[in-house]
């Protein structure tokens, strides 16, 4: 039964300090917007490996941003005399093409740079919450996922660099917790997709739109039978923002339950565009996860949560996103 007395979400931060590592990235740059909608101040820090300038421009637009152009891998900003009350660790680049034109930066951003940021809370007394990642169960042998399980994850392969480092976040973030008292949140993030993300990182869903929306052929990976779970990335903010408040320190998936195979997905973005592009086949990527969607019971079960952005609407307002890029 949900208990949405368990996560009061609060109405205003108005006086709090939130640092966003990650700030001109996709998911990172919508979060912090939240927030300074909220009213609180967000210090940004960004190296720009995969964010855009043009987040941070939108940033800009609130007197209560401030950003600093920094890689976190190596160490932080002198914060020394400021208060920082909240800490979100979301710097690290997500699609599977950086996972092998990348792979050192990102294993280096999710354990130097998230133990830079525990640092931080440490001294600071900051609520820090890592954004770990759907990849911790590797290929699942159980479906659909839920926090419990402790994953099949290829340890050598080409995911390999993300998959294990966000392993080892989360292990790091843990450890934070228990052997230091840093009050940590751990989210388990599923596809997210939406306005902002970079219309080439390779990734499913703007591969697909801009194939449909140019009536190129559609790319899929395989024979297109394996299936994801696309969340719109306002419902995933308002999903990390419920863990964020909540009292539980143990891992929360979040993202949206419904699950497409990839052909279908496919096909519904062909039908949704009115596009005249054709389905292709292509060689699977190696360790392609099979099936993936998130057991949501356990965040739903403390709050309200719900995704509120079905994918048709979802990928209307991408396609809107990417036309303005052009
Ligand atoms: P993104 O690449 O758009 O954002 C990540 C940001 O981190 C970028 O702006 C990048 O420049 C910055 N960054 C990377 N390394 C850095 C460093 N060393 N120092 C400073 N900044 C650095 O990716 P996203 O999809 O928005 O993902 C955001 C977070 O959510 C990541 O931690 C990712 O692993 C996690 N996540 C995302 C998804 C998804 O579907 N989008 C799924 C699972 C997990
Ligand atoms: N995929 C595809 N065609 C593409 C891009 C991706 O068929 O042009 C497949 C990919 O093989 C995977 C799924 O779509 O099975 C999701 O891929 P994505 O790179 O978006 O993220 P993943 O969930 O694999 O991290």
């Amino acid at each position: 039964m949900s208990n949405p007395l368990q996560v009061k979400l609060p109405e205003s931060l108005k006086g709090k300090t939130i640092l966003v590592a990650g700030a001109a990235g996709f998911v990172p740059s919508t979060l912090a917007q939240f927030y300074l909608d909220l009213g609180a101040q967000v210090i940004g820090l960004d190296n720009f490996i995969t964010g855009s300038r043009s987040n941070i421009e939108i940033l800009k637009g609130y007197e209560g941003f401030e950003f600093m152009e920094w890689d976190i891998s190596k160490n932080l900003p002198d914060f020394s005399g400021r208060t920082i009350d909240f800490i979100f660790s979301l710097a690290s680049p997500a699609s599977p093409i950086d996972f092998k034109t990348i792979p050192l930066e990102i294993m280096q951003v999710n354990s130097m740079g998230t133990q830079n940021l525990l640092e931080l809370a440490k001294e600071k007394g900051a609520r820090f919450l890592e954004a770990s990642t759907s990849e911790v169960y590797g290929d699942p042998e159980i479906h659909p996922q839920v926090e419990s399980y402790v994953g099949h994850v290829n340890p050598i392969g080409e995911r390999a660099p993300y998959d294990e480092s966000k392993r080892y976040a989360e292990a790091m973030t843990m450890m934070y917790n228990r052997r230091y008292g840093v009050d940590t949140r751990i989210v388990r993030i599923f596809n997210t997709y939406g306005p902002r993300m970079r219309p080439d990182d390779g990734r499913v869903i703007p591969n697909f739109i801009n194939q449909a929306m140019n009536n190129e052929d559609i790319t899929i990976y395989g024979d297109g039978s394996q299936t994801r779970s696309f969340c719109y990335v306002t419902d995933l903010v308002q999903a990390i923002h419920t863990v964020m408040f909540s009292e539980d320190s143990t891992p929360f998936n979040c993202g949206n339950p419904d699950e497409y195979t990839i052909k279908e997905a496919a096909e519904f973005i062909i039908d949704t565009l009115g596009s005249k592009s054709k389905l292709t086949y292509h060689p699977l990527p190696s360790d392609d996860p099979k099936k993936r969607r998130p057991d949501l019971t356990k965040l739903t079960s403390i709050s309200d949560y719900s995704p509120q952005v079905s994918f048709k609407d979802g990928l209307i307002k991408t396609m809107e996103y990417f036309k303005t890029l052009k």
